[in-house]
């Protein structure tokens, strides 16, 4: 780490051609580590692009003021951008999978490529400096402690504060999952000393829910929340249709898989999403069950301990037998 740090530092301190890039279906996390690295190279005189591989949820839009790019909508715009850039930074992915369409392109790239993650198992092979750490909450987090050790927090700004506080807030589940820790609380309020307003993040992200929302997780505890508490697990699933007659946007879904693990016994939880004919899990357990293995070994996915997430090429009904098959193992 010191090693890379002195080698970060030494990258940009001369004026460079950044581009800054995150996972597919970007969460607080990856917007939050993106939009802060982005100020803050920015202010230290870097020509900056932040890319998507595709669109985020709304809700996370005040925080990017509309300066990402998503590559989904502006392919060739994005690859004209690539062909001129120093340096890439990827966030919060620990696999080229994750950029989907865009991987074959950033591979391409000659630019010094530079991995920020806080996964288990980084498997990214094309980065020339890898700054992991799967103990740490958060990209955000990390990306603190990367700009406090090349010892230039003195750029950091409400901007910059803000968008770490979010990344922070949004992977600990508003710090109440075990990675938040003493040093996490201590980064907060740090935040807090150079402008973050923590009552405004807060309530942009959890006080901003549409009707149609509401009704939609109201649907899924009543109607589609099914329990096996003699394996302390649960599942809910949702097909396209369901999702349409809510008029569902991106992001609607999200946090949902946690109001079933808040149910007492359960450990365990699937939620499964038919979107654009694919079908997506999000898996969340409680202590040491690693739902990322399981995300890893069935659904070609990935993800943390206790949050994982992958994909099934079957049926809703078909996912759902195959979720049930493996709550009977654990
Ligand atoms: P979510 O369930 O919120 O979509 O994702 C939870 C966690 O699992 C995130 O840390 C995310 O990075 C990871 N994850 C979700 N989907 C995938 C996937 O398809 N592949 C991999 N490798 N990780 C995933
Ligand atoms: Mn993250």
């Amino acid at each position: 780490m010191v090693e890379n740090i002195e080698k970060l530092k030494d990258i940009i301190s001369s004026p460079k051609n950044i581009l800054i890039t995150s996972h597919r279906n970007p969460d607080g996390d990856a917007i939050g580590s993106s939009m802060s690295l982005y100020y803050f190279l920015k202010k230290i005189g870097h020509k900056v692009s932040v890319i998507m591989p595709n669109s985020y949820p709304d809700f996370l839009q005040p925080f990017t003021k509309e300066k990402v790019i998503n590559f989904d909508q502006n392919k060739d715009k994005v690859i004209s951008i690539l062909k001129t850039v120093d340096v890439i930074f990827m966030l919060d992915m620990n696999n080229m999978s994750r950029l989907a369409d865009l991987s074959i392109f950033v591979e391409e790239s000659n630019a010094i490529k530079i991995l920020i993650d806080h996964h288990q198992e980084p498997k990214l092979n094309i980065a020339n400096y890898i700054f992991s750490d799967p103990n740490i909450s958060s990209t955000c987090e990390l990306l603190y402690k990367i700009i406090d050790l090349m010892q230039m927090k003195k750029y950091f700004d409400s901007l910059i504060a803000e968008c770490i506080y979010l990344g922070i807030m949004t992977d600990t589940g508003s710090f109440k999952f075990k990675s938040t820790t003493a040093k996490t609380h201590f980064i907060l309020s740090d935040l807090i000393n150079y402008g973050a307003d923590n009552y405004k993040i807060h309530e942009l992200i959890y006080d901003n829910n549409s009707q149609s929302r509401m009704h939609l997780l109201g649907y899924c505890l009543n109607k589609k929340l099914i329990l096996y508490p003699e394996h302390n697990s649960a599942i809910i699933s949702l097909t396209e249709d369901e999702l349409n007659s809510f008029n569902f946007k991106k992001g609607d879904t999200e946090g949902f898989v946690n109001y079933a693990l808040s149910i007492k016994g359960i450990n365990f939880v699937a939620f499964i999403i038919e979107k654009d004919n694919v079908v997506k899990l999000s898996l969340r357990s409680k202590g040491s069950l690693c739902v990322n293995k399981i995300a890893k070994q069935h659904f070609n996915g990935g993800g943390h301990t206790n949050a994982s997430g992958g994909t099934s090429y079957l049926s809703v009904n078909e996912t759902i037998m195959d979720v049930e098959r493996i709550i009977k193992t654990i």
